[in-house]
């Protein structure tokens, strides 16, 4: 497995909010949902699903945001309302990092999609495999072996 590069900084729009990423990722993804369309006002989001341990906000607040649900939080910096990572038992303990608040994500690219059955027209995201909805639970294991292997890195 080729070197990650880590540790990796990175921060929201306005700068207050600093972030540190220690571990690689365990999969990278693009989704095309409706959901992740309105959060992010674009064509589809961007993933990093972090290991809880490889994840840690440095400095500034962030608030919850979104759809405020007990099973999943979005987190966002208080003042410029960027979208920053997402937690909550939906993850199993996970991080869902927006990789597009790295320092240097010239280098970001998703290894899957997610939900192209929404996938705007014209849209396309560089991802390795595609999936018209979310993956079944039993892909996870070759998803993430998979991008260990040959996922983009710096
Ligand atoms: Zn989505
Ligand atoms: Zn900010």
């Amino acid at each position: 497995m080729s070197d990650w590069k880590l540790p990796w900084t990175a921060s929201c729009l306005c700068g207050q909010v600093k972030m540190r990423i220690s571990a690689p990722p365990l999969f990278s993804a693009a989704c095309h949902c409706d959901g992740c369309q309105k959060l992010s006002s674009g064509a589809y989001s961007l993933t990093m699903m972090l290991p809880p341990d490889g994840f840690e906000v440095l400095s500034g607040d962030t608030e919850i945001g979104a759809m405020h649900r007990a099973e999943i939080q979005h987190h966002y910096c208080t003042h410029c309302k960027s979208w920053l990572f997402t937690t909550g038992a939906l993850l199993g303990g996970n991080v869902n990092f927006r990789p597009t608040m790295l320092e240097d994500a010239s280098w970001v690219r998703p290894y899957v999609e997610t939900w192209t059955a929404a996938k705007l027209p014209g849209v396309s995201t560089g991802a390795t495999l595609s999936f018209e909805k979310f993956p079944t639970q039993d892909t996870f294991g070759e998803i993430i072996r998979g991008h260990a292997r040959e996922g983009a890195r710096p």
